[in-house]
């Protein structure tokens, strides 16, 4: 009788750890899927979908911050030229992949990971140099031009140049700039360059 309750609670005692032991890694993958899931929908929050930069929400948080801090900082708002012919002539499709080569020049254009690439809508984009000086920013411009020549993706219908071309606006803040102002400086100085002809910047 003795050997059978024993042998009985020995049964009941594997069979117990065997399903804890099934819970527990069900429980472990869900852990791991949602973990997974979580990092994908913060990715959808602050990415463009199209290009793949950071979205306004980001770009809105980030300049927030640094108003906030006092950080002195640069901004450049970048306009692509006669995009609406572009989309014309080639279409629309190849519009969106214009976009996302032009992301990929602005990205290999910044200096560090602390410099923050936005679309800002349509074909607009606004980067964020944090104590980026004028001759800091200028210079990034200069590196995005450079870089867009060497892409040289066609545009037959701009008259500017063969190839797709961008007028940027740069502003400085040093610090005690609000962030409205600063993005109104930057869109200021874009009208400007593209009244001087385009494919420029104006500061
Ligand atoms: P400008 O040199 O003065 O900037 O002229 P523009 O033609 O670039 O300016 P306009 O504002 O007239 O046209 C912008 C065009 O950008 C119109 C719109 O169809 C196109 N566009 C905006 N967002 C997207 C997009 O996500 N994909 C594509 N393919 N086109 C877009
Ligand atoms: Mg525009
Ligand atoms: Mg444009």
């Amino acid at each position: 009788q003795f050997l059978l309750l024993w042998l009985f609670f020995c049964l009941i005692l594997i069979t117990g750890s065997l399903l804890l032991q099934r819970w527990f890694a069900l429980a472990w993958q869900l852990h791991s899927e949602n973990k997974l899931l979580i990092s994908r929908l913060e990715t959808l929050a602050h990415q463009d979908a199209l290009t793949g930069a950071a979205n306004r929400r980001v770009l809105e948080d980030y300049l927030a911050l640094m108003v906030t801090q006092q950080k002195p900082l640069a901004a450049i708002m970048l306009d692509v030229d006669y995009f609406k012919r572009f989309n014309d002539h080639y279409g629309h499709q190849a519009g969106d992949d214009c976009l996302r080569q032009i992301a990929n020049v602005l990205n290999f254009s910044v200096r560090t990971p602390e410099d923050l690439v936005a679309r800002y809508g349509g074909e607009e984009f606004v980067l964020l140099l944090p104590a980026a000086t004028i001759a800091q920013a200028i210079a990034v411009t200069q590196r995005i031009q450079v870089k867009l020549a060497a892409a040289a993706i066609p545009h037959a219908a701009s008259e500017v140049s063969s190839f797709v071309t961008i007028s940027m606006g740069v502003s400085i803040s040093t610090g005690h700039t609000s962030a409205k102002a600063l993005i109104a400086a930057a869109d200021a100085a874009l009208y400007r360059a593209k009244k001087a002809g385009r494919n420029g910047y104006s500061v």
